[in-house]
């Protein structure tokens, strides 16, 4: 497995992962897609909207506003309980969650060696005086102040007076938008259950521990989809609910292999009953081994009726659905298959990154499903001194660039810019070469072909110029190198 200080800097080095406000010395755990990053964050996005929302009649889309009325955080519980137990240190200042303190090695000057300064292992009493810790684990000398709620949300003011009456939140999640706009959504699609509604979008969380990279931000993207249900359908003889939280851990763990994430490395876990929040009848995560360990990679929730009843009670209106056949009005439940872009983006690096050895050296290829790719292909003349290849090279990259993101690159010899490549995991490059254009000095006809080499066997094969469009399209349609070159070398 790839460590994430390899992750970090190869992201630094190739303009995918910048840190954000670099120059400035950084901002706390925000982080800036470079050129390459929003290629493959776009990628990921159009893929999951594709696959979730445009193929299937039964899910529409939304994009909602990021400021959305204080009320909708009332009713979601959000100003209540979306909250950390903090404590902070009255000597240095720093702020801790209070039930991760016991969980940091701490500082200690000890009574017993004339107040010698030691760093003890978290959980465990000082070896001298056997003291436990009881203050600052940092500085080892204020004491903590008693656990206070921190709410996560960021709040702002809406207008130019900043009181109370004008205070707002960023969204911390996006799906209180599907909640809000059911109705809206219902009556202008003239839906049927089951329906879903997506959204991909920004959410934002002050956390306290943010951390590893792109893994937990203050500022992240989310794709997240509310399945409306009949609770009083039965499907396959089980509660429709049910059996459409089943389907959704299927579907979503079956889109994250499609796209190149290992079996192994991944793995579903079912919340424990104690872990669950108090309206999820059953919650299901997908977990991916990342470079720090199994963590969440998304949440698959069965929110049952609660956000549609709660928003009912807060706005006064009817957030139901009239069932034809039982001639009744009803609340959905909803399944919520919620993503995090960043985490999947990170997942896709994690899982493609790979070092092998090629005839004694050291090669690096990101093995990124064609589709995520950032570079489709990269157009490359064999000799840059040779105005007909270089024109022809450029006129390759102008015709392939209407329908995919392709470069042309002549900084370097050709071993080294298939390498660059490789390590930004471009599927495909192109050579154009003196047999492409010809030479009439030496009285050779131009054959106008060009070798398109595959990323990962580092085959070649050659393809005619007209042909280029059609071979791509094919390639990235996901078509497996072995049948276009077995059909290459036959016609
Ligand atoms: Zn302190
Ligand atoms: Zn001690």
């Amino acid at each position: 497995m790839v460590s994430m200080d390899t992750l970090v800097s190869l992201c630094k080095r190739r303009g995918f992962v910048f840190q954000s406000s670099e120059i400035y010395g950084g901002t706390g755990s925000c982080w800036d897609y470079g050129p390459l990053g929003v290629e493959l964050k776009n990628n990921i996005k159009r893929v999951w909207w594709r696959d979730f929302v445009q193929r299937r009649p039964d899910m529409v889309g939304i994009d909602a506003s990021i400021l959305m009325h204080p009320m909708v955080w009332r009713a979601s519980g959000h100003l209540d309980h979306f909250s950390d137990p903090m404590v902070d240190c009255r000597e240095c200042k720093l702020r801790f969650r209070a039930d991760q303190v016991d969980a940091l090695p701490w500082t200690h000057f000890c009574p017993a060696t004339k107040g010698n300064r030691f760093t003890i292992p978290a959980g465990e009493p000082c070896g001298h005086c056997g003291a436990r810790r009881t203050l600052c684990p940092d500085c080892g000398k204020g004491e903590l102040t008693p656990p206070r709620q921190f709410n996560l949300m960021f709040k702002t003011f809406m207008g130019p007076v900043e009181e109370d009456a004008a205070v707002t939140y960023l969204r911390p999640e996006t799906a209180q938008a599907m909640f809000v706009n059911f109705e809206n959504v219902l009556q202008s699609m003239r839906l049927k259950l089951p329906f879903g509604i997506a959204q991909a979008g920004r959410s934002f969380r002050n956390e306290i521990t943010p951390g590893n990279f792109i893994f937990r931000t203050r500022e992240f993207e989310q794709m997240e989809i509310e399945y409306f249900v009949n609770p009083h359908d039965r499907v396959e003889g089980r509660p429709a609910d049910e059996y459409w939280h089943d389907r959704w851990i299927e579907d979503c763990l079956a889109w994250f292999r499609r796209y190149g994430l290992r079996d192994e490395n991944l793995r579903l876990r079912e919340h424990d009953r104690d872990e669950l929040s108090h309206y999820s009848k059953r919650t299901v995560d997908i977990d991916y081994r990342f470079p720090i360990g199994w963590s969440e990679l998304m949440g698959i929730a069965n929110r049952t009726d609660f956000d549609l009843k709660q928003h009912a009670k807060a706005s006064g209106k009817s957030l139901t659905y009239f069932d034809e056949e039982r001639k009744e009005h009803v609340v959905p439940y909803v399944v919520e298959p919620a993503a995090g872009l960043d985490r999947a983006l990170l997942a896709f690096l994690a899982d493609a990154y790979l070092e092998e050895e090629v005839r004694g050296e050291k090669r690096v290829v990101l093995r990124f499903h064609p589709e995520l790719a950032p570079v489709k292909a990269a157009v490359l003349p064999l000799l840059k001194k040779r105005d007909d290849i270089v024109r022809t090279a450029h006129a390759i990259r102008d015709e392939l660039s209407r329908f995919w993101r392709v470069v042309y690159d002549d900084t370097a010899a050709i071993g080294r810019l298939y390498r660059r490549q490789d390590e930004v995991g471009t599927p495909y490059c192109v050579t154009v070469d003196v047999q492409t254009v010809g030479d009439t000095d030496k009285g050779e006809r131009a054959d106008d072909k060009v070798t398109i080499r595959d990323r990962d066997s580092m085959e070649q094969i050659r393809v005619g110029v007209p042909r280029l469009t059609a071979v791509f399209g094919e390639l990235l349609a996901g078509k497996r190198w072995a049948d276009v070159a077995a059909g290459a070398a036959a016609g």
